[in-house]
Formats: structure tokens, C-alpha cells, sequence
């Protein structure tokens, strides 16, 4: 794609990246195939093509954002389907990503649009917070039938998705979980945020996973939210603070007793913190150290596939593996979950159509409720159509927002791996009999 930057734009770094990644792009379009909002909305201001020409036409005129171009850019997931699809390797994630800080500088949103993604970004990263919120938003959850008929639907979507009850979940940061037997590696295992309030269960399969077969496990001191949440958002300043919070604590972590591999059990953060060394590439005191932690960062199943593994099932049960977007078009990483869980046993099932988003997307559910659950519907019909016993996933917002859609039970694939290892059955599978489930019964509840 031809374009007109002037030589006084492409002194800022981040304009200059968008340039390169705007000049691969050939608008040949196979792009728009996969695109889960132009297949639903079929509007090519809704496909990455379309995106790419409006990210173009704001940034090379230095045109503060319109309320048309933000509503298009808000509309994608950053599902990243576009990336695997592209042939000319176009970098659409740090385009779409530079667009939305463009946005968020440029851009005064309505009072109650503003009000949400403030609530979103300070609410969500901070488990206390998190954690009392989600207690307080049982009490309002009768008024979900009475939101959506006034127009609120965002507002009712965030009340929609809040459990009903949450687990148990001990502060974990700082503790070390040593191995069983000899040490054969040491690793951090980020905790995160929404994970530890919502199902602290991954985690500790996790971590008796990895003690089981000779690795330390230790959650580093100090660290937090990845950035992820609010990096999505544009809210750059936010999620740069949160990820050298972050930096900083894996780097002491590593100069104290070493660290192997940084895991991460959500895969929308695993994407994240493998992008730090290109958020820091401008910043001389963080490159390196952001580099090198963007190194050893590894989605949980890339580790574990690694280790030799002493597994059967316990279960003889039919596995459809959900590939997030994260890990199959931001992380290209979706083969090793299926390589474990089949090693293990389990008979695993791709999903069709699996390259689409679930809807789920960080905060999208949230943010443009109607096209998610549309997006979650889709899913979980494709997901019975393999008439699993299982959903495993290896990203806690997919489970989330799969669930709402059907009622196969759903499963993160360290919890089937720890299982099947001999750590407890998932609490998600208490008390199913699979001799007597019928796949083709689920009831759909969304
Ligand atoms: S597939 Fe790639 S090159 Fe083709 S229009 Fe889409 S982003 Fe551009
Ligand atoms: S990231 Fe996903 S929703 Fe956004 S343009 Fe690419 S394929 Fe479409």
C-alpha cells in the first residue's frame, strides 16, 4: 500500500513502525474471510481491510478520531485471525494496537462510554477490587431484564457475566511451590489478576503439574496485571506501568535464583508479555530487560510439552479443544495443548470453524455485547457439533464466555493435564457421569 508520511512523521518511532506495516499490505482482501466481524456484519469497514484504510487515513493526516472510525476499530476483537489469514505478513496487532492510544488521545467518548471503560480498566486489574465488585454485582444482577430494555446493554452485559458465587482464592504472591523429588527446572508462573478471583483451580493445577514432575514453581513478588486489559483498550501509559511492574519483578526473580521459562495460563496475557520486548523497543532502561523477559515467556502446554510426562486419563473422554485467538493467531501456539491432551489420552477433537472468536476478546463481552453473543452462540453450536464430552480451552475469558452458551462443561487444559497425572478431577467435572451424557443434549442458555 502506498504511502504519503512526511519525513517530520516518521521521526516518531511508532508512526514509522505503522508505515512499514502499512506498505506490506497489498488490499488483496483474504483477510476479510476470516474475519469474524465482517463475516458477521459483512460491512468492509469491518474487516481488516477496511480498518487498515481508515488507521491509514487518521494517522497519515494526523486527523483526531472520528466517531465513525472509532466505531469500526472498537468493533474488532484483535482477534488476530487477520495475521494467520494475511499472505503479505501484515502486522495488523501493533497497527491495531497504535491506533487504539490514537483513539484514546484524540477521541472524547460519550459520559457513560467513558464511565464503563474507566470501571473496566481500574476494576479488573486489581484482584481486591475485582473481588468486591463481583460481590456487589450479585445484588444488582435482577436488574439485568431492566437494563437491557432502557438501551443499557453494556452496562447489563458486565452484570450478566458476573458469577453468582466465587471460589476460595489464597493470596499466592511471593510464594514458592517446590518441586516434588529433584528439581529439574524452576520457573514463575504469572498469577494475574482476573484468574486468582475467578478460578484460582488453573493455577493450582498448574502448579501441581509442574511440582509433580521435578519443577519449582514460584509467583513472583510484587507482580501484577500484565497490561493486557488496558493495553487493548489504548490506555498505553496504564498497561506500560503494569508491565514493568511486571518486568521488574521476573527480573529480581531472575537475578535472585534463576528462572527457566515465565508461564502463563491465559493465553490473552501469554500474548501480551511476549509482545514487551516491541512495547519497550523505544526505552532504553526496559529494551533489554523486556526482551529478555519476552523470551522466557511460554504459554503453559509449549513448557509442558516438553517434560516427560507420566499420563493416562482418568476419563476416557471425548476432548474439543477450543484454540483461543490469542494462542492460535497471536502466539501460533495452538498445536501444543492438543499434542498434550492427546499424548494423555484423551481422544481431542478440533472445533470447526475454529479459527473465529468465541466473542470473548478481554473486555469485548463487555464492550459490544451483541456482536460477542452472537460470536459465543456460533461457537458453542460448532463446539456440539462434535458432540464432546469436554470443552477445554487454555484462556479463562473463552471459558467464561463459552459457558454462557452452552452447557458442556469446560475445562483449562492444565486442569485435565493435572488429572490426568494424578491431581484431583476439575471442579467442573464433579459430578458428571459420562457413561450416561448425552453430547447431543446440551441445552443452549444464552
Ligand atoms: S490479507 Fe494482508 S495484504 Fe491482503 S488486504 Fe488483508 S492485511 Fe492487506
Ligand atoms: S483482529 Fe479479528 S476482528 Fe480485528 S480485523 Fe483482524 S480478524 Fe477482524
Amino acid at each position: 500500500m502506498q504511502t504519503s508520511f512526511s519525513l517530520a512523521q516518521l521521526a516518531d518511532p511508532d508512526i514509522a513502525e505503522s508505515e512499514r506495516i502499512l506498505r506490506a499490505c497489498v488490499h488483496c482482501g483474504f483477510c476479510t474471510a476470516t474475519c469474524p466481524t465482517y463475516v458477521l456484519l459483512g460491512d468492509e469497514l469491518d474487516s481488516p481491510r477496511g480498518r487498515i484504510y481508515l488507521i491509514k487515513d487518521m494517522l497519515e493526516h494526523e486527523r483526531p478520531a472520528t466517531a465513525e472510525v472509532v466505531k469500526h476499530i472498537d468493533r474488532c476483537l484483535s482477534c488476530l485471525a487477520c495475521m494467520t489469514t494475511c499472505p503479505s505478513g501484515v502486522h495488523y496487532m501493533h497497527l491495531v494496537d497504535h491506533a487504539r492510544v490514537h483513539i484514546e488521545d484524540t477521541y472524547r467518548r460519550p459520559l457513560l462510554d467513558r464511565l464503563l471503560r474507566t470501571v473496566v480498566a481500574t476494576v479488573l486489574p486489581n484482584p481486591w477490587l475485582f473481588r468486591t465488585s463481583l460481590r456487589l454485582s450479585r445484588l444488582a444482577k435482577p436488574l439485568v431484564p431492566l437494563l437491557k430494555t432502557i438501551g443499557l446493554d453494556r452496562l447489563a452485559a458486565m452484570l450478566d457475566l458476573a458469577p453468582t458465587t466465587l471460589p476460595a482464592s489464597p493470596d499466592q504472591r511471593g510464594k514458592v511451590f517446590p518441586a516434588q523429588g529433584r528439581r529439574h527446572g524452576r520457573v514463575a508462573l504469572l498469577d494475574g489478576c482476573a484468574n486468582p478471583v475467578l478460578a484460582p483451580s488453573i493455577n493450582a493445577s498448574a502448579i501441581r503439574l509442574l511440582n509433580r514432575h521435578g519443577i519449582e514453581v514460584v509467583i513472583a513478588p510484587g507482580e501484577g496485571c500484565c497490561g493486557a486489559l488496558v493495553h487493548h483498550m489504548g490506555r498505553d501509559k496504564t498497561a506500560l506501568r503494569q508491565a514493568r511492574n511486571n518486568i521488574d519483578a521476573w527480573t529480581r526473580e531472575i537475578e535472585r535464583d534463576g528462572l527457566d521459562a515465565i508461564l502463563i495460563t491465559t493465553s490473552g496475557c501469554g500474548t501480551t508479555v511476549k509482545d514487551y520486548g516491541f512495547m519497550f523497543r523505544s526505552d532504553p532502561a526496559y529494551a533489554d530487560k523486556a526482551a529478555r523477559i519476552s523470551a522466557l515467556a511460554n504459554d503453559i502446554a509449549e513448557y509442558v510439552v516438553q517434560l516427560p510426562l507420566a499420563a493416562s486419563p482418568a476419563a476416557r473422554l471425548r476432548v474439543a479443544y477450543h484454540a483461543p485467538c490469542s494462542l492460535q493467531h497471536g502466539q501460533k501456539a495452538a498445536r501444543e495443548p492438543k499434542t498434550l491432551l492427546a499424548r494423555a489420552g484423551f481422544d481431542v477433537k478440533d472445533v470447526p470453524e475454529g479459527h473465529l472468536c468465541c466473542g470473548s476478546a478481554g473486555t469485548y463481552n463487555m464492550l459490544q455485547p451483541e456482536i460477542a453473543r452472537r460470536l459465543a452462540i456460533r461457537k458453542a453450536a460448532n463446539i456440539e457439533r462434535v458432540k464432546p464430552d469436554v470443552v477445554a480451552t487454555s484462556n479463562l475469558g473463552c471459558m467464561v464466555q463459552i459457558a454462557r452458551a452452552t452447557t458442556i462443561p469446560m475445562v483449562h487444559v492444565v486442569e485435565l493435564m493435572d488429572w490426568a497425572t494424578g491431581g484431583p478431577r476439575p471442579d467442573s467435572l464433579k459430578g458428571v457421569n459420562f457413561e450416561t451424557m448425552s453430547a447431543n443434549v446440551h441445552e443452549r442458555v444464552m
